[in-house]
């Protein structure tokens, strides 16, 4: 294996493997470094793969179990092979991880297992041995952030690694945090069983999101047995012989509540992970989170560059993707940069949520003046004849030049539809655009262009 390279990549997440395969395919000499010993990162290993296995497969158990019998299929007694659950799991990251392995090898990118660690402008060592490279990329991605007086074991208690490989189904499940994880994966345990509490610091769920989505699907999740605890600090949690105390008080100050559990999730975010990377013998910086500081161009110092979770911006695979791909083409010379505007984000619950663009709060707050569009589900044929009624779309747009600025949308299959705004929101098109294009009937999508004509003034609602 030659060791001088046009670019070395440390960490083999969706940032770097996407960089390596965009940089072999442009024709640079490329070597990726993975610690882990798998290619995939965060994602495919204990993230955004086996938690969507997971959902899926629960998704399907709670429907056999509540919602087949109304739709005139016996089913006989549902069982739960969590066992078998968790296996088809493992399958479904290791295809994947595998099939990242493979497109190193047909992109002719060397993968070199081993901790990359930077010792100097152009110069990377794995484990004693030195790379010499023009071009270093940092993928180095993320881990959970932890919270003082929690002791994580990964059994009882547990980040996003134990919690997609818990062992039973914990009776009592408290998960601390609110946000993407605290929800997906409360969905899941919940329906396999679990009585699930959630314990969030702000007094709402999904900071982020859209404030009426946010609410709304508060309530349905409630509905569906997730108990919400807002407006709460967790102060530590107590190892018993079996059981867990978890003990918080309110944020704004109060008397303590002590909550008992078998099992407690910790998802209270994450923070970039650049341990030992060595990256002050390049002049990198980070913010006081940890946070690499890049130029609008992913530019950490002449010949050094960083991209996905490990800087700032949303902490999405598919925005580390179009980092490294970015990277990989300036590197090469070309044009590369990614409009963290147009980067969507998808909750995978049931119903899904998804958004794309600025909230109705934000463009308050920046003094935009906007129209909205709303439409529900309940008015959607489609979504009436199956039964899956709940939430609704809502587009922003420009009052003056009818431009999207944003959607936020609640119901079954979202995370699919909100593509169509992407796409129009990339090509600068009006509302009016969306309004004005013939949708398939019956579809959910025919919400969205309902919602686009509701800022036109036009709705068809009934
Ligand atoms: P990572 O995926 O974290 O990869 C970095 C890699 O670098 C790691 O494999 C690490 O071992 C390696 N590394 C670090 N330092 C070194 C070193 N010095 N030497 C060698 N290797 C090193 N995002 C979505 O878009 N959709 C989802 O549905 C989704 N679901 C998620 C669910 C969960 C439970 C979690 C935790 C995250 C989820 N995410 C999801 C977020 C997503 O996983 C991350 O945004 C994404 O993985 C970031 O990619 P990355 O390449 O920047 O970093
Ligand atoms: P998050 O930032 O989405 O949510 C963390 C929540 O924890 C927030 O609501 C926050 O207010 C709360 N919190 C913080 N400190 C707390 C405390 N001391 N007590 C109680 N609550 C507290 O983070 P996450 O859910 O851990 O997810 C981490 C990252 O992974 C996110 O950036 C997310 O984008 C990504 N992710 C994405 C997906 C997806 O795209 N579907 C799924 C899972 C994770």
């Amino acid at each position: 294996m030659a060791d001088t390279y046009d670019v070395v990549i440390i960490g083999g997440g969706p940032g770097g493997y996407n960089c390596a395969i965009r940089a072999g395919q442009l024709g640079l000499k490329t070597a990726i470094i993975e610690k882990r010993g798998k290619l995939g990162g965060t994602c495919l290993n204990v993230g955004c793969i086996p938690s969507k296995a997971l959902l899926h497969a629960s998704e399907l158990f709670a429907a056999a179990k509540n919602d087949f019998a109304g739709l005139g299929i016996k089913t006989g007694k549902v069982e739960l092979d969590l066992k078998a659950m968790m296996g088809q799991k493992n399958e479904a990251v290791d295809g994947l991880t595998q099939g990242v392995e493979f497109l190193m090898k047909k992109n002719k990118v060397d993968y070199i297992k081993g901790f990359g660690k930077i010792t100097g402008p152009g110069k990377v060592d794995v484990d004693g041995k030195t790379l010499n490279t023009k071009n270093i990329v940092i993928a180095t991605g993320s881990e959970p952030s932890t919270l003082p007086n929690i002791e994580i074991d990964e059994e009882r208690v547990v980040t996003n690694t134990g919690a997609i490989a818990l062992k039973e189904v914990p009776k009592k499940l408290i998960l601390i945090g609110a946000g993407v994880i605290g929800l997906e994966l409360g969905s899941v345990w919940s329906r396999l069983g679990s009585e699930v509490t959630v314990v969030e610091y702000l007094d709402r769920i999904m900071p982020g999101a859209d404030n009426e989505v946010a609410k709304e699907a508060q309530r349905v999740f409630k509905k569906q047995g997730l108990d919400f605890r807002l407006g709460m600090r967790v102060t530590g949690v107590e190892k018993m012989k079996t059981k867990l105390k978890l003990f918080m008080e309110p944020a704004k100050g109060g008397d303590e509540e002590v909550l008992e559990a078998d099992a407690v999730i910790v998802a209270v975010g994450r923070r970039p992970y650049t341990e030992g990377l060595g990256l002050e013998k390049v002049g990198g910086k980070t913010d006081k989170r940890g946070v690499i500081e890049v130029t609008d161009h992913f530019k950490v110092a002449d010949g050094v560059w960083a991209v996905g979770d490990c800087i700032p911006g949303p902490m999405l695979a598919h925005q580390a993707e179009d980092d490294g791909a970015a990277v990989a083409e300036l590197i090469a010379g070309k044009a590369g940069h990614v409009d963290y505007n147009l980067v969507p984000s998808v909750v995978y619950t049931n119903p899904e949520i998804a958004w794309v663009g600025k909230t109705e709060e934000q463009l308050k707050e920046e003094g935009v003046e906007y129209k909205k569009g709303k439409f529900p589900f309940q008015a959607n044929s489609r979504a009436r004849t199956n039964h899956e009624t709940t939430g609704f779309v809502k587009v922003l747009a420009d009052a003056k030049t009818d431009r999207i600025l944003g959607a936020h949308m609640m119901g079954v299959g979202v995370g699919e539809m909100i593509h169509e705004i992407c796409v129009a929101m990339e090509f600068g098109a009006a509302s009016e655009d969306v309004a004005r294009t013939c949708h398939a009937h019956p579809t959910m999508s025919e919400a969205v262009r309902q919602a686009a004509m509701g800022v036109e003034g036009w709705t068809m609602q009934m």
